[in-house]
């Protein structure tokens, strides 16, 4: 079987480029938007992924601060400055890179940023208003999922989507998001994750399957229907010493082994990755739209 390659670099490509227009308004009528974000500590992922988003702002000419704190940073410290940054006119999105270093209460955290500032949709009222179909805000992982299915001509209305994984982040709110009526919804919406009895069979059932398990090429060719839609969310650094870098980035799915089963797969790399950055400079730039009113 021969299958279409999602390419979420390309379609990363329009989204940012369908936000120049916006962005051109905004700046006539004197706002740029500004992204920022903190991160504490020294992991060195989330360092690699501040930097993207950096990048991903200066490419639009869009303000972006980014604030590394030290992994001893007090709590009060980090809940001082999310204040300073709701204050901050200048700041329209405000973002904390997780994971935080454990003596630091994650939900305090996000639970003090503005809601209309809240760009990666994680404070309990923008889940909520996700959850009941009228959000202010989308997650930019899940968001960028969806808008590469829905890009691509994938029908979802009352095809079988599993997902495997129920983080927070990922597999709650993109189950969330593609069971709400209406377009870019109306699948029938199965969740697993690591205590599901008889996965195999459960994935193989699945006309749209979404991986978002964090375990390096976990999806094989037996857990997928002939002719199924795969989005692989998955990020995995796996050793490779033949690299300057000593790792590469792998995703939850076997390409390899299920690009012959399948109709269409988003491969990762060059699928979500791309997706999420999109999806997150369009949820500031909207920051940015109500801020002044639009
Ligand atoms: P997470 O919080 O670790 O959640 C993983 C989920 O997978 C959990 O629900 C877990 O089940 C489930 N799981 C683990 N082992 C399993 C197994 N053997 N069988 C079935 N389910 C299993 O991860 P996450 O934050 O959702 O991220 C998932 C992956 O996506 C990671 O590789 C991450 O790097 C990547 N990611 C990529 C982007 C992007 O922008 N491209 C953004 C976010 C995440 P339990 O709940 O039972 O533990």
């Amino acid at each position: 079987m021969s299958y279409h390659l999602i390419d979420g670099r390309k379609v990363a490509e329009e989204v940012t480029t369908a936000l120049e227009p916006r962005l051109a308004a905004l700046r006539e009528s004197g706002t740029n938007p500004g992204l920022a974000v903190v991160v504490v500590g020294d992991d060195p992922a989330s360092h690699v992924y501040v930097r993207m988003k950096g990048r991903a702002c200066e490419r639009l000419g869009m303000a972006s601060r980014s604030h590394a704190l030290p992994s001893t940073t007090p709590e009060e410290e980090l809940l001082g400055l999310i204040d300073a940054l709701n204050e901050d006119p200048e700041v329209h999105g405000i973002l904390c890179q997780l994971p935080l270093p454990s003596h630091i209460d994650e939900r305090k955290v996000i639970d003090r940023i503005a809601l209309e500032k809240d760009v990666d949709a994680f404070h309990p009222y923008n889940v909520g208003r996700m959850l009941i179909g009228d959000p202010l805000f989308l997650p930019a992982t899940p968001a960028g999922i969806q808008h590469l299915l829905v890009t691509s001509g994938v029908e979802l209305k009352g095809r079988h989507v599993v997902v495997l994984g129920r983080s927070n982040i990922v597999g709650k709110p993109i189950a969330a998001m593609l069971m709400q009526k209406g377009p870019g919804g109306d699948a029938t919406v199965t969740v697993a994750h690591s205590r599901t009895r008889d996965l195999q069979g459960i994935t193989s059932q699945a006309d749209v399957l979404i991986a978002a398990v964090g375990i390096p090429l976990f999806v094989k060719r037996d857990m997928v229907k002939e002719g199924a839609v795969v989005i692989d969310v998955g990020t995995n650094r796996v050793d490779d010493p033949g690299t300057e870098k000593g790792y590469k980035l792998v995703g939850d799915v076997d390409f390899d082994d299920v690009k012959g089963k399948v109709s269409a797969i988003s491969p990762s790399p060059g699928g979500v990755g791309p997706m999420t950055i999109a999806m997150l400079m369009a949820n500031t730039v909207l920051a940015a739209e109500m801020a002044i009113g639009r």
